[in-house]
């Protein structure tokens, strides 16, 4: 069992509350980094000092937030209204339960049971204005007790693993956030390394777009887990990336062309290592490297991922190998990275 990826997906951070993950990858990571802080927006930013034979600075970004819900009204009959928070098809919300508020009461998204819906409505997909959260409270008093306006909701999956892929919650990005936990736990790297855990990136890159202006870096790295959509499709049988054929590398993205230095000086050492690695599909979508590429002066950045089916529902699925390969991926970028490869002419 990888403890690391079951505890950092087992815990809640919703975009705005990442507390609990942070304090969690806070006490993972001290024995291991020279100093740490935690910014103004909840980034908690470690600096693992280097060697010192490359004098620049390298940001290696996850974020920690995940999708969730936020409690928005208290209906009289004690059901609570809610929004994403993040990116949500509603389709994937209804019958699940989620925990909700910092207490973690249990709530069910609630539907009328198919046996009372008439035949047009069964065609007919529930908008998420139309749901609520049930949480057993008999009115709004009872509901209201408990639950306060602006509470988040997150959704209960327990992590568990099934050969060489694993099922939890949240791998969108606590995947990236304990591949960034290793390579903090490695030797020290030929360069100063900050590592950026951020918050908010899942309602518009924000936490790493102040992250980036405060670090400076020369470089960036960003550690992500992206959708992989390889299920049996009529219509297109290529898939945009699949699970277990290794790291994903973006080129493209709709907030982002991934800095051609370092997307080629990814994959070359992918070859030379013989690690798998797979080129994501150019197209939409879209990472933290967009926030931090764009910050002070310009930054080169890429993005390394790791394939996820079923991005924002409450159950998402990877392959451990990937995972695995992604470490090793960006270990190998990040002990051979110099200030050459981003030099320009
Ligand atoms: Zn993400």
């Amino acid at each position: 069992m990888n403890e690391l990826l079951k505890n950092l997906t087992e815990v809640v951070g919703v975009s705005g509350e990442e507390k609990e993950v942070r304090l969690l990858i806070r006490d993972l990571i001290k024995e291991y980094v020279d100093e740490w802080h935690v910014d103004a927006m909840g980034n908690l930013i470690a600096l693992k000092k280097g060697t010192g034979a490359h004098d620049f600075r390298v940001m290696v970004d996850a974020h920690m937030d995940e999708v969730g819900l936020m409690v928005t009204e208290i209906d009289s009959n004690g059901t609570l209204q809610f929004e994403g928070v993040g990116g949500f098809d509603d389709r994937a919300l209804l019958g699940k339960v989620v925990q909700v508020g910092p207490k973690k009461l249990t709530g069910v998204i609630g539907a009328r049971p198919i046996h009372l819906l008439k035949a047009n409505q069964r065609n007919s997909v529930v908008k998420m204005e139309d749901m609520r959260i049930d949480i057993g409270a008999k009115d709004k008093d009872a509901a209201g007790s408990k639950v306060k306006l602006g509470d988040r909701a997150a959704f209960v999956t327990e992590y568990e693993e099934l050969g060489p892929t694993a099922v939890g919650k949240a791998f969108d990005n606590r995947a990236g956030c304990a591949a960034l936990v290793e390579l903090l736990r490695a030797e020290p790297y030929p360069f100063d390394l900050v590592a950026a855990f951020t918050v908010q990136e899942e309602v518009g890159l924000r936490g790493a777009e102040v992250a980036a202006y405060s670090i400076k870096p020369d470089v960036a790295l960003v550690l992500e887990c992206t959708p992989a959509f390889d299920m049996p499709n009529k219509d297109d049988v290529s898939p945009n990336v699949a699970l277990g054929k290794g790291p994903s590398i973006y080129v493209m993205d709709r907030g982002t062309i991934q800095d051609p230095r370092l997307v080629s000086f990814i994959t070359k050492t992918a070859v030379s290592h013989n690690i798998p690695y797979q080129i994501r599909r150019p197209g939409g979508g879209g990472t933290n490297t967009a926030a931090i590429q764009k910050q002070l002066g310009g930054i080169p950045a890429a993005t390394m991922a790791v394939p996820g089916r079923y991005a924002h529902t409450p159950a998402m699925m990877i392959n451990l190998n990937d995972y695995a390969n992604v470490v090793k991926l960006a270990e190998a970028v990040l002990r051979q990275l110099t200030p050459a490869v981003i030099k320009r002419n």
